[in-house]
């Protein structure tokens, strides 16, 4: 036998006791979003690597440690996606979606990043995000903000997750703060962590970001972003509390939330959670407002999130929001011998009257005995029976597995009466 080969650390198999959760949570996330009237854009999972450098930033986590890059057979460098919003730009730009017009976009699916795995972070991990073009106001930020809440209350999560909020300001702002923050930073510069001091001269505005408690009690004391923003950053940021207020959406200001990519500014917003430990945040977005200029396109304002599906998940999973999604069969179609192609003929008809019927055949064949304890196994409310009997009478046998209630021997039509009532019940 040959070694066991197996698979890539931080790649996941999700196995169908799983998978439920998923589909719970993406059927709900596209239901909202339909009703939103966004519309599903599908992309490529790999992209020029030059596409992420430009976008996500040189200097930041993703594009500095965490991309899976290669040479393809040309020698032209490409990267498997770390993220949907460089491509969905790169998409609508190359399709000639974003210009003078309005977009509402989603996407779902896996993004790779080299990261330590751990509970809530993966190699391959799965977002759903959406993206937005076109709209320049607050009202589109707020839109976005609404929605999630909605999700969250759809799924029954509200009471565990918080909305923090911040403004990153235009980038001439933040420059003028970069400049005062580095000035302020570089008199307490023995204070800081290892990677703040190296930040001091690549990306300062990510040292708001650091979880080291020293480095925490220096920026207490460090100048406000919210002190350089002007008018147009304030009254956007206004306008989007303000309908937040009015829409009973509650949340924090962290003046703190910078984002870990190059391409925001204005709204930044993140979802998080204290029931995953310290991978907290489930949904994190904001304004990018200038990333279709430096992508080759013409200036087109833009807003967008994405949601980690794994975290949030598990965020089901730790609240139990799942159990119920029972996708156990409603029947278990118990088939003797001989009568194989009559059975499979007879499910054939109750699938076709019934649509969202789960009824599990017997292959394999067996005694009736054992054939039952699959029924039972299975989770199956009722057995089908086809015997010799039943089969020259034209009947069938219903044995009901999870109620005392005697076995019946009745029409085919009475078959497909009897699972109505227990699909519907
Ligand atoms: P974190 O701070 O946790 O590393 P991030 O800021 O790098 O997150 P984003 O790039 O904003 O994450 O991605 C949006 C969401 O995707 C995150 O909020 C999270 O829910 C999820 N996510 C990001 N990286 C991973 C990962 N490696 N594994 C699982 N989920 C992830
Ligand atoms: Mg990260």
């Amino acid at each position: 036998m040959g070694k066991r080969i197996t698979a890539i650390r931080g790649m996941n198999d999700i196995l169908p006791s799983q998978s439920v959760a998923w589909r719970h949570l993406e059927d709900t996330v596209r239901n909202l979003l339909t009703g939103y009237g966004y519309g599903e854009i599908r992309l490529p999972i790999v992209e020029y690597t030059e596409l992420f450098k430009r976008s996500i930033g040189e200097v930041t986590d993703i594009v500095e440690k965490e991309m899976y890059t290669f040479e393809d057979r040309n020698g032209e460098s490409l990267t498997l996606r770390p993220e949907g919003t460089a491509g969905c730009v790169r998409a609508g730009e190359e399709q000639g979606l974003l210009y003078n017009q309005v977009q509402r976009l989603w996407y779902a699916g896996p993004m790779f990043r080299y990261e330590k795995p751990q509970k809530g972070r993966y190699r391959q991990f799965h977002q759903i995000g959406v993206e937005t073009f076109g709209m320049v106001g607050p009202d589109i930020d707020a839109e976005l903000i609404v929605l999630t809440a909605q999700l969250w209350a759809a799924l029954g999560i509200s009471e565990l997750v918080r909305l923090q909020l911040n403004s990153l300001g235009t980038s001439a702002e933040r420059a003028r703060y970069r400049t005062d923050l580095v000035a302020w930073l570089e008199q307490h510069r023995e204070q800081l962590d290892e990677d703040s001091q190296r930040r001091l001269t690549s990306n300062p505005l990510r040292i708001l970001d650091s979880k080291d408690p020293a480095t925490q009690a220096i920026l207490d004391q460090a100048p406000s972003l919210a002190d350089y923003l002007e008018d147009e950053s304030r009254t956007h940021f206004d306008g989007l509390k303000a309908m937040l207020d009015a829409a009973g959406v509650r949340y924090e200001i962290n003046p703190r939330l910078v984002r870990g990519l190059d391409y925001y500014g204005k709204t930044v917003f993140e979802w998080v959670t204290t029931a995953l430990g310290a991978q907290g945040t489930v949904c994190a977005g904001g304004r990018y407002d200038g990333l279709v200029e430096q992508l080759g396109g013409r200036a087109t304002p833009a807003v967008g999130f994405a949601m980690g599906v794994e975290r949030l998940v598990l965020l089901l999973e730790t609240c139990d929001k799942v159990a119920h999604l029972n996708l156990q069969p409603h029947a278990y179609f118990i088939v003797s011998e001989g009568l194989e192609a009559q059975s499979l003929a007879m499910a054939g008809r109750l699938r076709a009257a019934l649509p969202g019927l789960r009824l599990t055949m017997h292959c394999g064949g067996g005694k009736f005995k054992k054939q039952v304890k699959k029924a039972d196994e299975s989770g199956a409310r009722v057995a089908l029976i086809l015997g010799e009997n039943e089969a020259a009478s034209g009947e069938l046998a219903i044995k009901y597995m999870r109620e005392d209630r005697p076995q019946e021997t009745i029409t085919e039509a009475a078959v497909v009466e009897r699972l109505l009532a227990l699909m519907q019940g």
